[in-house]
């Protein structure tokens, strides 16, 4: 199985399917991140606020794999934004990790209402340049965020991880970034299971038209339009499932059905505004 990769802005590459790890509890998550390994996966995303990074430090510990094989991102949290606080944030959660570096490191919240997010990604910049992690980016920002970031440090984020899914496309936010370099990372791809997803007509059609199953269609649909993954479960089936979608391809009216989905007036969104979290 091999698993698509993309460049980034910064001439590094990311697996364009990983494993996600949030709500994975720590006592399961070394068990979790070790079948998906084992299943084939190499990307990993965390987050020091998941409280996981050692259980995923410890699965590729025990897996051999070599270290440039893998793709590991964690991100900086919202109470670690001031002064110097971002450089004892990654050291903890290399620490925990058992790693010198990742491979990818987010400001994971703007939480505007602090204005403090241009400081934190300035800092990121110089973890990067300290050989902490091999590339940076930010996650929840809106344009409005992003652009402040660009121009006020002069640095384009390599990816933006957003909340992004059928009913909740945030077009504008993936349009500005695809037009600067920025690639988009989807969180909650499946919607994290909060609305009927699997059983609208254009997922179940294409799922049926291509004998897939209406997560992989949804997975598939990411991945043709450029987005990078990193759908959830603690089921090995499900981490099977998912990394099996490499085998079809959506028709341009399949891609175009679930577009349609998107209501586009924000209301099919599951998570947090990112205005609202700060
Ligand atoms: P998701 O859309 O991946 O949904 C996960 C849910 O879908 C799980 O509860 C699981 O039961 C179900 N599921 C998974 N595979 C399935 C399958 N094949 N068939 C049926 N159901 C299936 O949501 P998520 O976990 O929130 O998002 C993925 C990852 O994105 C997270 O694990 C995390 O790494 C990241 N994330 C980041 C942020 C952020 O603020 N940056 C927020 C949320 C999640």
């Amino acid at each position: 199985m091999t698993i698509p990769t993309l460049e980034l802005n910064d001439g590094n590459s990311i697996p364009q399917l990983g494993y996600g790890v949030f709500k994975v509890p720590a006592d399961e998550t070394e068990r979790a991140v070790s079948d998906a390994l084992e299943i084939g996966y190499r990307h990993i995303d965390t987050a020091a606020i998941y409280g996981n990074e050692e259980g995923v430090g410890a699965a590729i510990a025990k897996s051999g794999i070599a270290r440039d094989e893998l793709f590991i991102t964690t991100k900086l949290w919202n109470d670690r934004h001031e002064g110097d606080a971002p450089n004892a944030a990654i050291a903890e959660s290399l620490e925990k990790l058992g790693l010198e570096q990742v491979d990818l490191y987010l400001v994971h919240w703007p939480t505007p209402a602090k204005d403090n997010f241009v400081h934190a990604f300035a800092k990121l910049v110089e973890l990067r340049e300290a050989g902490l992690t091999r590339s940076v980016g930010v996650s929840n920002f809106l344009v409005e965020h992003l652009e402040r970031v660009v121009d006020e440090t002069g640095v384009v984020p390599a990816v933006n991880q957003i909340e992004l899914h059928p009913a909740y496309q945030q077009r504008d936010v993936v349009a500005w970034s695809t037009e600067r370099g920025i690639r988009t990372e989807a969180w909650g791809p499946l919607g994290q299971g909060k609305y009927d997803l699997f059983g609208t007509p254009a997922v179940a059609e294409a799922a049926a038209a291509h004998g897939v199953t209406p997560a992989q269609a949804v997975l598939r649909w990411h991945l043709q339009k450029g987005i990078i993954v990193f759908p959830k479960s603690v089921r090995a089936e499900r981490l099977r499932e998912n990394l099996d979608v490499f085998g079809f391809t959506l028709t341009e009216a399949e891609v175009a059905g679930i577009d349609e989905i998107d209501p586009l007036d924000g209301s099919g969104r599951v998570g947090t505004h990112p205005n609202e979290f700060n």
